[in-house]
């Protein structure tokens, strides 16, 4: 036998032995919803009617709970005289108010059910990719279930427990420093593969991408869209070949038509775009097979799409994502509108054969990068992540006129120490170049792009007039 294929096979037992591990790991530890993963599996093979009673007995069961235990609808329900059982079918559904991340901004105690304990709630705030960024309480329960729609998306691409991941993603310097036995465990055996900086982009780091992906051979890439986008841009200019994968995901923000085809280009595999926040975990997902329209997560999410009147939308016009969390009973989320822009399939059937309801034309949350004055870029997300630490500053819009100069424009609900904006200056200017003039100002107002929607980081640096990014040999 040749060597190359015993080393096939030595890495196929591996995996497979790592997989077992993990999975029983996992259930022993209670981190995945084995019932939950079966349901998602199935729900490829119902049809839609099958579908859609399901989700309305979900939705039955989801408002009863939040009128007699959510200080929040019960009163927002009662101001307009509406009780459960006055919302019949799926259409009475819109009589119900809207939610908007203000009002969870606002009311988060409120929204919390008086069912659940709060040492049983986990706290968390959103991905951010707004520019505002919220906090809320996920349940339990609800909790597992999003990291069980994460292994299902990868197992559906093809991927098999125990196989590495190379992961192009957020990794600020404070979440990486974990050490001891349970992180090794964790790294080598139950999420093997290794992880890239997608916050901060540059030659080194591209090459730091390669380097790891011929070390480790992964099975799947996930990464923010913007920063596969630029992965396979230096790919495809530097001539590098790099062994195939079963899939690509991208995810965290829009992918656009330029992007997903240089990805395909640069791995040669199907690429899927999951489509989510965190706040409602997944909404939906493009299939392998398709690669175009999105299936929605019918089983634990209600969509609609509305018009500036709030009104469903017709097939085919765009509207705006409004969406029911139909699992966090600790503290519901209903009629949730995210800001987003969708349109409804037109097509017939999708070529994989689900028959759940599907998006096209995803619009909004794009995010640029901006750059270091020595060419570095660093993607948009992790400046929220410092932002964040601020907990006073509701919204923002970062702009970059030049490679010398960045304005911080911030609205307050109240005062920011001046400690805490001197603070942030300086994590800014780490970040971005000792050099760099950074100016935070507080307005009233903040503009919105021409769709209408709030555009929180705002580069004007044409990337071709950037210096060229600094190489591996130069550091
Ligand atoms: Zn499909």
């Amino acid at each position: 036998m040749c060597s190359k294929t015993s080393q096939i096979i030595h890495s196929k037992w591996r995996n497979r032995c790592r997989g077992s591990l993990a999975g029983i790991y996992k259930s022993l530890r209670n981190e995945r919803d084995s019932a939950y993963l079966r349901t998602l599996k199935q729900s490829r093979h119902l049809n839609m009617s099958f579908l859609r009673q399901r989700q309305w007995d979900k939705m039955r069961i989801l408002l009863n709970h939040a009128y007699q235990s959510v200080p929040y609808y019960r009163q927002q329900m009662d101001k307009v005289g509406l009780k459960p059982d006055d919302i019949r079918c799926r259409e009475d559904w819109s009589h119900l108010p809207l939610l908007s991340k203000n009002d969870l901004r606002h009311h988060l105690e409120e929204l919390v059910s008086t069912d659940y304990a709060s040492k049983h709630l986990y706290q968390t705030s959103s991905g951010g990719s707004t520019g505002e960024p919220v906090r809320f309480y996920l349940d339990e329960r609800r909790r597992r279930m999003a990291g069980t729609e994460t292994h299902w998306i990868h197992t559906w691409c093809g991927w098999r427990e125990g196989e590495p991941i190379a992961r192009l993603w957020g990794a600020p310097e404070k979440t990486v420093h974990v050490s001891g036995i349970r992180h090794f465990f964790r790294r080598l055996i139950l999420e093997p593969g290794f992880l890239i900086d997608a916050y901060s982009l540059n030659q080194a780091t591209l090459n730091n991408f390669v380097d790891a992906y011929r070390r480790w051979s992964p099975t799947l890439v996930i990464g923010y869209a913007q920063a596969l986008g630029e992965l396979a841009n230096f790919l495809l200019e530097e001539k590098i070949e790099l062994p195939s994968c079963r899939a690509v995901v991208s995810s965290a923000e829009l992918l656009n038509q330029h992007n997903a085809e240089l990805i395909r280009r640069a791995f040669k595999a199907p690429l899927m775009d999951r489509y989510g926040c965190r706040e409602v975990s997944l909404i939906a997902c493009q299939c392998p097979q398709a690669q175009k329209d999105y299936h929605i997560n019918m089983f634990r999410i209600f969509l609609e799409l509305l018009d500036d009147d709030n009104q469903p939308v017709e097939p085919g016009a765009s509207g705006r994502v409004v969406v029911t969390d139909l699992a966090n009973f600790g503290m519901p989320l209903i009629r949730y509108d995210l800001g987003d822009r969708a349109k409804w399939s037109s097509s017939p059937g999708c070529v994989c054969g689900w028959d759940s309801e599907r998006l096209s034309n995803l619009e909004g949350r794009t995010c640029d990068f901006l750059f270091r004055s020595d060419g570095t870029k660093i993607h948009g997300l992790y400046i929220n992540v410092l932002v964040w630490e601020v907990p006073q500053i509701v919204r923002y819009r970062l702009c970059q006129e030049s490679l010398e100069q960045v304005v911080l424009d911030y609205i307050e609900n109240e005062p920011v120490p001046a400690a805490k904006l001197l603070w942030l200056q300086a994590r800014l200017r780490e970040t971005l170049g000792q050099q760099m003039d950074i100016t935070l100002r507080k307005v009233e107002t903040l503009p919105k792009s021409k769709s209408g929607k709030h555009q929180y980081i705002d580069c004007h640096i044409d990337p071709a007039e950037a210096p060229a990014t600094p190489s591996r040999k130069q550091n």
